[in-house]
């Protein structure tokens, strides 16, 4: 069996709410459980949005949480560097396998072209791409000819028609055919084939990651990044999934669901006890009410005590932040 390595991997987008939280929590609980090693990765190459005081802030947030890393990019470790925009030349090196391969081509379409080239009427397969790049170049730089200058192509990946099934750790079986439901799906816009998809398998698979705990919105692209690993020969990590913290209405937390960021609550005085105190009954780990710390958790700590649904922020809930013992 080969040792327990978790993740936590934030993109520096914007700040930490509640719902990144909690599922940052449980990642970190699932792996102290089992005396594992937890690697914090920075996964910044989502270059418009990245903010540049959002590391610092991450840190300071899931420390303050009660959170904490044994390998990551500010206490260094075997597996670095822990920042995904100073790994390029690996995910370059996992694109020439692909192209080696004849798994990959630029693409030079637009988002609208995609969406105008549907004939599905329905909404689950609106952004099916529907191929229309596939053997239309030769080579990348053929591809860039057909674009103005500020524009790339991107490389997509040969989505493979079969199904492709895993068993989540939590959410249980789920299968899929990548090329029915997504069609060839975009690996990266950029000649280093730094993009999510791509960088997180080469990442995942580099680091020795064996399990990858994060939030349920993520569950279709894990059939994508099975295939990679397929094409790649690398070994994919148990998937767990778990669920989102929603707003009233049953939307993913945002801003019209009030100020949830750790640092709000960090502002008004919030003890950090509180908020793990909540997130914890919210998975079934504590009775409500009761303030306490990540590590005195660990050793009552089960996957099965959290519920299937999503947690809904009421307001009821946001206001017991205050008043938790
Ligand atoms: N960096 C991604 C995010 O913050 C998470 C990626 C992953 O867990 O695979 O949404």
């Amino acid at each position: 069996m080969r040792a327990c390595r978790g993740r936590l991997a934030p993109s520096p987008t914007g700040a930490l709410h509640l719902g990144n939280a909690r599922s940052f929590l449980l990642a970190w609980l699932s792996v102290r459980s089992r005396g594992g090693t937890m690697v914090m990765r920075i996964e910044d190459l989502d270059h418009p949005k990245v903010k540049p005081w959002a590391i610092d802030e991450i840190f300071t947030d899931l420390r303050w949480l009660g959170l904490d890393w044994d390998e990551g990019p500010d206490v260094g470790g075997a597996f670095g560097p822990y920042v995904q925009r100073e790994r390029r030349d690996q995910y370059a090196a996992a694109l020439d396998v692909l192209k080696d391969k004849g798994l990959v081509y630029s693409c030079v379409c637009s988002r609208q072209d995609v969406a105008s080239a549907q004939a599905a009427p329905h909404a689950e397969d609106y952004q099916r791409y529907p191929g229309t790049c596939r053997g239309r170049f030769g080579s990348f730089a053929d591809a860039s000819a057909e674009l103005p200058p500020e524009r790339m192509p991107a490389w997509r990946f040969c989505a493979p028609d079969e199904k492709v099934g895993f068993h989540d750790g939590f959410a249980g079986r789920y299968e899929a055919n990548v090329a029915h439901r997504d069609g060839d799906f975009v690996l990266a816009r950029d000649t280093k084939g730094a993009g999510y998809m791509l960088a997180v398998v080469v990442d995942d698979a580099a680091m020795g990651i064996t399990e990858v705990l994060r939030g349920d919105d993520l569950l279709p692209a894990t059939h994508r990044q099975l295939v990679l690993y397929r094409a790649l020969g690398l070994r994919p990590p148990q998937f767990i999934h778990v669920p989102l913290v929603v707003g009233p209405d049953g939307k993913r937390l945002a801003k019209r669901h009030g100020d949830t960021r750790l640092r709000a609550y960090r502002e008004q005085g919030i003890a950090p006890e509180r908020i793990v105190g909540l997130l914890a009954w919210s998975c079934g780990l504590v009775p409500f009410g009761v303030a306490c710390r990540p590590d005195e958790l660990i050793s009552e700590f089960l996957l099965s005590k959290l519920p299937h649904e999503p947690l809904v922020l009421t307001e009821a809930l946001s206001g017991a932040l205050q008043t938790f013992a």
